[in-house]
């Protein structure tokens, strides 16, 4: 895609702090870390959202995500990691190009998810959500 900026980032157009490579996965520093640490895994092609990546491409990022994930541990002495991805500008990706976040944590940080569980009216309306999943699973 030619205006996507981890494209251009992928094809070398603009520069990255980029700490693995293979023939499908690119991975580099997130150039605002919610941590400092925080990296970016993404595929080589274009692909939008999680639901629009081939599967083992979806299995490739992961794979690497993890292994970030232990580099974070060993290396930078992480405490703990988040593995977030975000899917449509609903769910707040603002880049269209599938990436995984791996955000080294640290009992120190400071950091807070603005994770505000909410309440269902009764049981009924979960169980009727959960059954239209169900159909499709
Ligand atoms: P999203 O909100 O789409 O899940 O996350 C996009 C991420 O890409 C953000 O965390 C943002 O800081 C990062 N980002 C956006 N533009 C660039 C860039 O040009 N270089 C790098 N290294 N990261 C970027
Ligand atoms: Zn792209």
């Amino acid at each position: 895609m030619n205006d996507c900026i981890f494209c251009k980032i992928v094809n070398k157009q603009i520069p990255a702090s980029i700490i693995y490579e293979d023939e499908d996965v690119l991975v580099f520093m997130d150039i605002g870390p919610i941590i400092k640490g925080h990296a970016l895994v993404i595929s080589k092609e274009h692909h939008g959202l999680v639901t629009e990546t081939p599967n083992e491409i979806l299995a490739k990022l992961h794979w690497v995500a993890k292994r970030v994930a232990l580099a974070q541990m060993n290396e930078l002495g992480a405490d703990g990691v988040n593995i977030m991805q975000n899917n449509g500008a609903a769910a707040g990706q603002e880049v269209p190009h599938i990436h995984i976040h791996v955000i080294p944590r640290y009992a120190s940080d400071g950091h807070h998810w603005n994770w505000n569980p909410k309440k269902y009216e009764n049981i009924d309306e979960m169980n009727t959500l959960a059954e239209k999943l169900q159909k499709h699973l």
